[in-house]
């Protein structure tokens, strides 16, 4: 269990500690001026770090990391609500038996199998783990909007869910008992671990390499790598007119999940400038063997997902695109590619991402939901 708010001490003062008060006056010095009286040191941009910080975290300015900042501002102005989307054509289609296949529903129940517990783990990895170690308060800002987007994403497939009255106790439990799901959840945990473990703190090389692997995991391999057999499978759906409210939904994550995915690559690079010595050619290694792992977990979910190939897409397309987009993750922090010569055989993946919230070309959206600007509040 995660218990360990009682004993844990972070690993550098989260504060800057008072100086001690000055004993008896010099009596010939001259007076000091009243803003002197304050002992603290003013926090000043040159003096943040990312990890091991020692200035006070509850200052968010003087900006150091304005990319952190920009994307706090951006996924804010993305925000929306799982509520926004109209599921009544979903509904219709999933009561219709002539609507999809067996295989196409089989996608659909094992799709939601893996999401609907993965970003509640994203989301305790940042609350519980992640934003402890993390000493720059711009990036622990985008942390606390990341953490809320995990639980929309959560509370979307649960919406979705139950919208098309599945079985929530085989749902929710699919990455206890399926075993593409629990291969690759079963990945993540020790990394999820070394960050929420109590006694885990930064400040030895050997720690801060172990963050810094913890992280790369959970940006790089986990949103950046597992849930894109997901993404592509429903966003397919949709682009043949099945299912468009779910894949309305899952566009609006894709969205969000690409942006997890640049922050944390930022936040790593950023480590790995004030830290060089962490990125050892072993570690370097160890952390492609990882990607290797992450891209093989990901291939074998997808087989199982879709054991005969379904909506014109079959495995060896997974294939070609989980190597496409490790050889990008790659790039992304600074390694060489590990599949040369793979081409993506999903482009228009490319346009989902780069969805603009107001041109939604599914226009399935309800307007009943109200933006904090529209509330009334009597
Ligand atoms: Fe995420």
């Amino acid at each position: 269990m995660l218990n360990f708010e009682e004993d844990y001490t972070p690993a550098a003062p989260r504060m800057a500690a008072p100086a001690p008060m000055p004993t008896a006056p010099v009596a010939d010095a001259p007076a000091a001026p009243r803003q002197a009286e304050s002992t603290q040191q003013r926090v000043r941009a040159a003096d943040k770090r990312i990890i091991n910080g020692a200035t006070d975290v509850n200052q968010l300015v003087p900006f150091k990391y304005k990319w952190a900042w920009q994307k706090y501002l951006d996924a804010c102005a993305n925000h929306w609500m799982p509520q926004e989307v109209n599921m009544s054509r979903d509904i219709a289609q999933w009561k219709d038996p002539t609507a999809l296949t067996e295989d196409e529903r089989r996608l659909v129940t094992r799709n939601l199998g893996f999401f609907v517990t993965a970003d509640s783990l994203a989301a305790n990895n940042i609350v519980l783990g992640t934003y402890r170690h993390i000493t720059a308060p711009e990036c622990r800002q985008y942390l606390l909007r990341q953490a809320f987007e995990e639980a929309i994403h959560t509370h979307a497939y649960q919406y979705i869910v139950e919208s098309l009255g599945l079985d929530e106790g085989e749902i929710f439990n699919a990455y206890h008992e399926v075993q593409s799901i629990r291969d690759k959840d079963e990945f993540l945990i020790p990394f999820i671990d070394t960050l929420t473990n109590p006694q885990f703190k930064t400040g030895t090389p050997e720690a801060d390499q172990a963050l810094l692997k913890s992280l790369i995991v959970f940006a790089c391999i986990m949103e950046g790598i597992f849930f894109y057999v997901g993404f592509v499978q429903i966003l397919a759906l949709g682009r043949q007119n099945k299912m468009t409210g779910a894949a309305e939904q899952y566009q609006y994550i894709l969205r969000d999940e690409s942006m997890h995915c640049n922050f944390g690559i930022d936040l790593i690079n950023t480590i790995k400038l004030e830290n060089p010595h962490l990125w050892t050619s072993e570690f370097k290694t160890e952390i492609r063997s990882l990607i290797q792992k992450g891209v093989e977990l990901e291939y074998r979910y997808a087989e199982d997902t879709m054991p005969r190939g379904v909506l014109g897409l079959n495995s060896a397309q997974f294939k070609e695109y989980l190597r496409f987009i490790a050889n990008r993750r790659c790039q992304q922090i600074g390694l060489d590619e590990m599949f040369p010569g793979v081409t993506n055989p999903f482009p228009w993946m490319a346009e989902m991402i780069d969805l603009k919230k107001e041109k939604n070309f599914f226009e399935t959206r309800v307007t009943e939901y109200q933006t904090g600007g529209a509330l009334s509040w009597d």
